[in-house]
């Protein structure tokens, strides 16, 4: 067993200290060199490497992860982001040249430069505690920014680890973590940023915009969503069952792409209900709770709010249904509900909840989507090819991975991120270089030119005019 660093909040008193060091830092140009950024993410890479233990363990106390989950979706997703990135860095951050220049504007030689943001805030939330917040980490220090990072609370374990890491691998007068909550992230925010990115529920990340908002800082928001799954009447049972189950196992639900709500064709309903009793039962012979592999609800608080959402439902629970509050365990449970002022389908379930709304066809499905919520994070259709091309060309979404719940996210190359109420920006892959960087044009007027440019100095005479 590997000892956990404590957890401690950071002394309030002290961040608008902490806050301007950092800024010290970029202003001192500290960041600028591409071989410190390289450096840093190198340093990076053997920290996540070396605490490959605690990281686990942490995952295990804060929200009951499997060790298999944790690598896959939290070490070994965040070690490869990082050599991506070091590999491609060098051609993210060069000198670019514009394209649809006239002939003789390119006698001024434009250029892109990729210039750093400045001083960035990172705001994580508790479900994937460190790919959420080193993700966007690993696209700051790329950018040349100098970065506090603010984890989430709710996984309290995890943010000491990533505190220890970071403290120990990164140059502390560039990079450092804030711990704490509400008081914390307040005083966070009463500082002037360059940037501010955050994770999390749509609610703060309105309090997070409207605070930026008063000094005109950028925020780019990744929020939650009530994403839909919509299975046609030719899609193959089985596979939508077994697909969507795993969307909503994967850490017990708490996953901002799950699908929230899952729109059906009457027809397929009890085909659908079949298939996901079988595919529970392969995916956790011994049943989800006595399973290693099926995690936990982060707290009490959050368990209580699924309870709820669950009690006030006027649905019919079909599969699964058992619950243990001492071991904060929820089993996937699927619920038929009679419409969509259903509680399990006006709120965002992050949990593994599957509400299921029988429709008659894939226009009211489309229609039903659309009004729930215009612009989740993700969407899921399941069917023949001209109706999922149908989906995608009458809905919007933040992304969209078609006969499958959230693949697309898991891609690290494709940019990731919402629209709308789902959120504003995006990341992963080069996204995480440019959602840190300006792009600074710039031009350079030759001495030998100034004959040329005689028109554009006054007096306009009548000679000028009629040139
Ligand atoms: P949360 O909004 O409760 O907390 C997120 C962060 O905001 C935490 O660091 C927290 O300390 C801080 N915070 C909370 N209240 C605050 C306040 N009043 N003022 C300032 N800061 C405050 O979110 P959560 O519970 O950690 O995560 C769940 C939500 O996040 C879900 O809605 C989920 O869909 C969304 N989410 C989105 C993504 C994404 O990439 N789009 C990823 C994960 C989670």
């Amino acid at each position: 067993m590997v000892e956990l660093p404590p957890f401690e909040h950071t002394n309030v008193e002290s961040i608008a200290g902490i806050a301007g060091g950092v800024r010290k830092s970029f202003l001192a140009h500290k960041t600028r060199p591409l071989e410190f950024r390289i450096q840093q993410l190198r340093k990076l890479y053997w920290a996540l490497n070396d605490s490959k233990d605690l990281i686990t363990e942490a995952c295990k106390k804060d929200l009951g992860k499997s060790s298999f989950e944790t690598y896959l979706t939290e070490i070994s997703w965040l070690m490869n982001d990082i050599v991506f990135m070091t590999t491609n860095l060098p051609r993210f951050a060069k000198d670019e040249s514009p394209t649809d220049i006239a002939l003789t504007n390119r006698l001024f030689a434009p250029k892109i430069r990729k210039d750093p943001l400045g001083t960035v805030l990172i705001i994580g939330a508790y479900n994937f505690p460190i790919q959420l917040s080193i993700g966007p980490l690993i696209g700051a220090i790329a950018a040349g920014c100098t970065a506090i990072l603010k984890p989430s609370e709710s996984s309290p374990h995890a943010a000491a680890v990533m505190q220890k890491m970071i403290a120990e691998s990164l140059d502390p007068s560039c990079y450092t973590v804030i711990q704490g909550a509400i008081p914390e992230t307040t005083a966070l925010l009463d500082e002037k940023w360059d940037k501010i990115f955050y994770t999390g529920s749509a609610p703060v990340g309105t309090i997070i915009a409207k605070k930026a908002a008063e000094t005109l800082t950028p925020v780019t928001l990744e929020l939650g969503g009530k994403n839909p799954a919509i299975i046609t009447k030719h899609a193959d049972p089985r596979l939508a069952a077994r697909r969507l189950l795993w969307a909503k196992t994967l850490n017990a639900g708490q996953v901002c792409v799950s699908q929230n709500f899952t729109l059906i064709d009457k027809d397929l309903v009890p085909a659908f209900i079949a298939e996901m009793k079988i595919q529970l039962k392969e995916f956790y012979p011994q049943g989800a709770q006595k399973s290693p592999d099926y995690g936990r609800i982060v707290n009490l608080r959050q368990f209580q709010r699924l309870k709820k959402m669950l009690d006030d439902s006027a649905g019919k629970i079909v599969v699964g249904g058992s619950m243990d509050e001492s071991d904060l365990f929820i089993e996937p449970t699927v619920v038929q509900v009679p419409s969509m002022d259903d509680s399990l389908i006006r709120d965002e379930s992050f949990g593994p909840l599957l509400p299921i709304i029988a429709v008659q066809d894939l226009d009211e499905a489309i229609k039903i989507a659309n009004e729930v919520d215009g612009t989740p994070l993700g969407l899921y259709p399941f069917g023949n090819k001209a109706e999922m091309e149908k989906v995608l060309s009458q809905t919007r979404s933040g992304g969209a991975s078609l006969n499958d719940g959230f693949f697309h996210a898991s891609i690290p190359t494709m940019p990731f991120g919402g629209v709308g109420s789902s959120g504003q920006g995006a990341y992963r892959g080069k996204a995480s270089f440019d959602v840190f960087t300006h792009r600074r044009s710039i031009t350079k007027t030759p001495a030998w030119i100034e004959g040329m440019l005689d028109i554009r100095y006054p007096p306009y005479t009548d000679k000028k005019a009629n040139k």
